[in-house]
């Protein structure tokens, strides 16, 4: 590993002043140098895929950007809250199920103490590529040198949202269900703090170095997940290789707003899939106004994958991804809402 300096800081002011001002823009620099929980910048720094010059620990901030708040707008989640505090909060159970199971499906119990909100939205792609060594062509690692996975025989590329530069996927489970339900996350700048909706925070894979819209030094405060009618008929699937500590192959999250039968409002997100956490609003749009029903549902997962991109071995994910989707619309749909 290579030496670099470390500043622990009390408050988001001073977090954002030494971010922004230990940024040193080389791709394989962290863009936000920011640890709260530890639990994966140094695995990528042991691997030297991130080599920050300065690591800023702001887990003195969790005192005021650790909560959980509930009122009549929606669901108010602090960027710092531990993943096991929401995944526990029985309200979230209860209103916003999306949101605590894909929290608990996601790593392990012992990633679940440690690891706060903003942590798990922003971690990077298991591409072997990117993370193991530096001599593979690899564009998220070293701009321009080219897709090392393009044509390989890995199964775990993306196939929707993706482009020649780069086929990743994106691998976190939370993302999906604030994608799903429409939330909106607060970042704070040196000057200010703007609100953006979720599903803007990432990118596509044009420059697959930059991952999201964050500047150096800005940081992730909150998550708010609007109140509305789907929320409580709520679910998370993750198909995966096995129970124990895995990625998912392919997830679906999924709200339904139903009158009798007939899909009112359809809310769904997909993971495992894409190069990004991904709404699938063609999906979305072949529900909206119809019975949902096992043959409604399945060419809902047809529009949601009508424009995968296979490469190598990963041609079984759009199958998986619609059985995926499937057995989540029904699933939700069979929820008894009390
Ligand atoms: Fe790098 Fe993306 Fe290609 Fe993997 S898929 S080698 S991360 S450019």
């Amino acid at each position: 590993m290579r030496s670099f300096r470390y500043e622990r800081v009390a408050d988001a002011t001073g977090a954002i002043r030494a971010g922004a001002s230990r940024f040193i823009g080389t791709p394989t620099s962290a863009p936000v140098p920011f640890i709260a929980s530890g639990a994966a910048m140094p695995d990528l720094m042991r691997l030297d895929t991130m080599r920050p010059q300065t690591l800023v620990d702001i887990r003195d901030l969790r005192g005021r950007h650790g909560y959980v708040i509930h009122d009549e707008r929606g669901l108010h989640l602090g960027g710092l809250t531990s993943m096991q505090t929401v995944a526990d909060d029985p309200t979230v159970n209860r209103l916003y199920p999306v949101i605590a199971q894909s929290l608990q499906l996601s790593a392990s119990p012992q990633l679940h103490n440690r690891t706060t909100l903003a942590d798990n939205v922003l971690q990077r792609t298991r591409c072997n590529y990117f993370r193991n060594g530096d001599s593979a062509a690899c564009n998220k690692r070293n701009p321009g040198s080219g897709c090392s996975a393009l044509g390989d025989p890995m199964r775990q590329h993306a196939v929707l949202g993706v482009n020649e530069r780069c086929i990743s996927a994106y691998p976190g489970d939370f993302a999906q269900a604030l994608v799903a339900l429409g939330a909106t996350v607060s970042i704070a700048a040196r000057s200010s703090t703007r609100t953006i909706a979720f599903e803007s925070l990432h990118l596509g894979p044009e420059e697959p170095e930059r991952e999201t819209v964050l500047k150096p030094g800005e940081l992730i405060t909150g998550f708010t997940v609007p109140a509305g009618p789907w929320t409580r008929r709520s679910v998370y699937i993750r198909v995966r290789d096995r129970e124990g500590y895995e990625f998912g192959l392919a997830t679906a999250a999924v709200a339904l707003h139903l009158q009798g039968s007939q899909v009112l409002a359809a809310r769904i997100g997909l993971g495992g899939v894409a190069y990004r956490p991904w709404r699938a609003h063609e999906a979305e749009a072949a529900l909206t106004g119809r019975a949902l029903d096992e043959g409604s549902a399945h060419e809902a997962a047809e529009a949601a994958f009508a424009g995968a991109v296979i490469h190598g071995d990963n041609v079984f994910k759009p199958v998986v991804g619609r059985h995926t989707l499937v057995r989540a619309l029904l699933q939700a749909q069979a929820l008894q809402i009390g």
